[in-house]
């Protein structure tokens, strides 16, 4: 076995603290990562204080992965020691179902081996990124272009993919106008890649603080929700908009920002049902609709475009000692964009 380092939340709502687990050893297909760096994504928190139900503890979260190859299993062709590399948020799914067939395990009928607060299909728990090594099969691995940092790098591996697959699947592009709610670590992603789409993008966020942040990171237009104004002069103007939220905001104020056929895409998970009226829909033959994350192959097309694109995240780079103080401040909307947890600092003790 493999001794690990890491940091877990010993219980629901209990602050994460130091903690030491093993992971397999490589079996035949398996690649084995230093981890380098891991990005704290809001799900961390949800999970981590068991907002959704049913978490598992001791929880090491994370899924924003990014180091490098140490070991292969004797069978893995496509990796090898000194490789840079991720993994998401799952690491494994049945292969089998129409879904995974299709590219789109993150939909397995099975149910996708999240890469932590998850079981392996043999019962082992998983554990994830806030830790310094682990064991993935290569099917699962992605590949980080050489000339991004691993840093920058890291969210790309949840916040990334989850901006790219929904701004694809619903063809963001030259002509098309795109809002995204709420400027955080995945809104952030999903101003940078719509505007290295072409497409015009407006932000809308509370308040108009992170303006200058917004239009340095690609944004076309940003209003502030807070302004009822906002949603009188934009009415009807939307193809897309995307909401990364995850406060109960009123979704039917902005389904009147559509237009005829639009579609406003749910990616923020409230603890609790929003309710929507059925005439925010009718109005306008408009789609309310959701998306998880992406496919490995959407995953890898995702970071090979950041990658023509030079496109990583706006991280604040943290001792792994801060990272409760982190989740503070993830709270509270402050952080821009993205908290990633420096790995080597496992190394300080404490
Ligand atoms: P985050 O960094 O905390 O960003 C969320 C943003 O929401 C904030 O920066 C803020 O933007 C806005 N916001 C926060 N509280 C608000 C409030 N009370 N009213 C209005 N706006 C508020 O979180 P994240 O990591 O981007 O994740 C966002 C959500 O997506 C979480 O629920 C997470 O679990 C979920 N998620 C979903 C998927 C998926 O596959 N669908 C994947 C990853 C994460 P402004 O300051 O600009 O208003
Ligand atoms: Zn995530
Ligand atoms: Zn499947």
């Amino acid at each position: 076995m493999i001794q690990t380092k890491g940091y877990a939340a010993p219980a629901a709502k209990e602050p994460l603290a130091p903690y030491s687990f093993e992971r397999r050893e490589p079996r035949d297909h398996d690649v084995a990562i230093d981890i380098q760096y891991c990005g704290i994504c809001h799900s961390d928190i949800h999970q981590a204080r068991d907002e959704w139900g049913g978490s598992a503890f001791p929880m090491v979260p994370g899924h924003e992965i990014a180091g490098v190859v140490t070991a292969v299993g004797d069978r893995v062709t496509r990796y090898k020691p000194g490789d840079k590399v991720g993994v998401g948020c799952f690491v494994d799914s049945c292969r089998r179902c129409d879904h995974c067939q299709a590219g789109l395990e993150q939909y397995c009928s099975k149910g996708m081996v999240l890469t932590y607060n998850g079981k392996e299909y043999d019962g082992t728990p998983t554990m994830g990124g806030y830790s310094d090594k682990i064991v993935v099969n290569e099917d699962y691995v992605l590949r980080i272009p050489d000339h991004l940092p691993l840093d920058g790098a890291a969210p790309l591996l949840c916040a990334g993919i989850t901006l790219y697959s929904p701004l694809r699947h619903w063809q963001a592009g030259p002509g098309k106008r795109v809002a995204v709610i709420g400027l955080g670590g995945l809104g952030h992603m999903g101003v940078k890649i719509a505007h290295a789409l072409g497409a015009e993008l407006t932000v809308l966020s509370h308040s108009l603080k992170k303006e200058d942040d917004g239009k340095r990171l690609g944004a076309d237009h940003f209003y502030a929700t807070s302004d009822p104004d906002t949603f009188t002069r934009l009415g009807g103007y939307f193809d897309l908009i995307i909401n990364t939220v995850s406060a109960e905001l009123d979704w039917n104020q902005y389904l009147g920002l559509l237009k005829v056929d639009g579609t406003m895409v749910l990616l923020g998970i409230p603890e609790h049902p929003v309710p929507v009226g059925a005439f925010s829909l009718i109005g306008g033959r408009r789609s309310l609709a959701g998306s998880l994350i992406g496919g490995i192959r959407e995953t890898q097309e995702m970071l090979d475009f950041c990658g023509r694109h030079n496109i990583t995240c706006d991280i604040e780079l943290i001792p792994i000692q801060k990272v409760n103080e982190a989740y503070e401040r993830v709270l509270k909307s402050d952080v821009r964009y993205r908290f990633v947890i420096d790995i080597a600092s496992l190394q300080q003790g404490g």
